[in-house]
């Protein structure tokens, strides 16, 4: 790592010791720095790293409520604002019992360099709480989603921070968190994106991550000289982003013969049916175990980890951050992966990353490779703000064209820094230079 780098990344671990997520997301920014900083020393004298590390804002808020049988909770509420240099703060709401300040801080951090390479004027930011909606009824989920809006609407709006959805936070939490702003601010702006389309949503924001993964890794394998036709491909997890990682590769001719949830994974041989999945956990909200009673040849297993031992050309991580580990890449590896495209944020340790690369097997980053969600959110944000709508053609062709364009910044840059085909440096290096450009013309503020 480059000596300015190192400082401050030593700097940020004794400033903030227990917060071991934002130690890693932060060192392997820092890392694919160094030919940047080498090259342009003006960022050290501007304190620029320094400034880029600290967020803007961070919020600490209670998040009390009352459950349909009069019990009340208290939980913790976040909003870390990080950088607005290039646009309003932007990025999801986690609620998740392992949210906390260190997990929204990592998140938001990486938002930055997201939100950048989609090319759209929007700066970083995340938030959440260790709410778990897990088993809870329509009625509490949405007594806890208005509790929480309660504080965080004054310190949103449609130019300042506009939130979104992330684990444990879709469709049914943004309706409730949107109807109670609307309530409170009296203002029917774009404060949320990811809105049901009957009230200023667009359409594809619910397929956005996940195609847009699968548009940026067909991307990445057009330069490799392969597809996804044919091809056996793992998915962890079932959430929003892991169904449409499913639906795209399979139109694309991919095989997908494993999905899990944070209980355990299924396996199928002929391929996961897709509509027993929705209908599984989007509509019943029910445990991926569910599948093997409908699909008799299947077999589920419980436990997460084992999924990464079953056979694939591909592997798209689509659950949670640090869910592939050295040993896990070596035996993904073994088993002969050609490509991990993440979908989820920050899936493989930096020990695993470095292990594919050393391997031959192609990383694509997440913070890449699923921007497709906010790149779509973005579209909401313009379409809201210009009062038209787009069809889903429409929009799915401006999603494509998105990701195939941050695919190629990601390779040249990665290329022009002297690391072809590491789309981890590529990434975080075209990221980084808009964000910094735009820094260094405001001055020290
Ligand atoms: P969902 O809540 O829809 O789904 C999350 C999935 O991951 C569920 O299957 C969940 O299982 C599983 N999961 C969650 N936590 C764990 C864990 N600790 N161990 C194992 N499995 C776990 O979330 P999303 O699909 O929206 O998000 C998934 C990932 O994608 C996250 O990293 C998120 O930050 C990232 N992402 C999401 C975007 C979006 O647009 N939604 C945009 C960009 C990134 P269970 O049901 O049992 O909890």
């Amino acid at each position: 790592m480059n000596d300015y780098a190192k400082r401050v990344y030593d700097y940020l671990v004794e400033k903030n010791p227990k917060e071991v997520e934002f130690h890693q997301a932060a060192r392997e920014v820092l890392e694919s720095l160094s030919p940047v900083l080498d090259k342009y020393p003006q960022y050290e004298k501007a304190a620029l790293l320094e400034r880029l590390t600290e967020p803007e804002r961070a919020i600490l808020f209670s998040v009390p409520w009352t459950d349909s049988t009069g019990k009340v909770h208290v939980n913790k509420g976040y909003r870390v604002q990080f950088n607005s240099a290039i646009g309003p703060f932007k990025g999801g709401l986690r609620f998740h019992p392992s949210v906390n300040l260190s997990v929204v801080k990592f998140l938001g951090f990486e938002q930055i360099f997201k939100n950048s390479l989609t090319g759209l004027p929007i700066g970083g930011g995340k938030g959440g709480s260790d709410f778990d909606p897990k088993g809870k009824t329509d009625f509490d989920i949405m007594a806890f989603c208005q509790s929480f809006m309660r504080e965080l609407y004054r310190h949103i709006g449609k130019d300042t921070d506009v939130p979104a959805g992330d684990i444990g936070v879709g469709g049914r939490e943004i309706g409730y968190l949107f109807g109670y702003y609307k309530k409170i601010a009296n203002e029917h702006a774009c404060i949320l994106t990811g809105r049901g389309i009957s009230y200023g949503g667009s359409l594809v924001r619910t397929e956005a991550t996940g195609y847009g993964l699968v548009y940026f890794a067909e991307e990445y394998l057009k330069t490799a000289g392969l597809s996804f036709k044919g091809k056996r491909v793992v998915v962890s997890g079932s959430g929003n982003v892991a169904v449409y990682a499913h639906e795209k590769a399979t139109q694309l001719g991919a095989t997908v013969v494993a999905m899990s949830d944070s209980d355990g994974y299924v396996y199928d041989e002929k391929g996961i049916d897709l509509d027993i999945i929705k209908k599984i956990k989007e509509q019943k909200r029910e445990r991926i175990s569910e599948y093997v009673k409908l699909r008799k040849n299947a077999v589920y297993t419980a436990g997460c980890a084992g999924i990464w031992d079953i056979k694939c050309d591909y592997a798209l991580p689509c659950a949670t951050q640090n869910e592939i580990n050295a040993e896990q890449a070596k035996k993904l590896t073994a088993n002969g992966v050609k490509m991990v495209a993440e979908g989820a944020n920050m899936p493989c340790t930096i020990e695993a990353a470095e292990y594919f690369m050393s391997k031959g097997v192609a990383v694509l980053p997440a913070k890449a490779a699923n921007a497709g969600g906010v790149a779509v959110s973005a579209l909401e944000m313009a379409q809201s703000g210009q009062r038209i709508f787009w069809s889903f053609e429409e929009a799915d062709k401006k999603l494509k064209d998105i990701m195939i364009n941050i695919f190629r910044k990601a390779d040249a840059a990665a290329k022009e820094y002297g690391t072809p085909g590491n789309y981890i440096a590529g990434a975080n290096i075209a990221g980084f230079l808009k964000v910094a450009d735009a820094m260094m013309s405001f001055g020290i503020v």
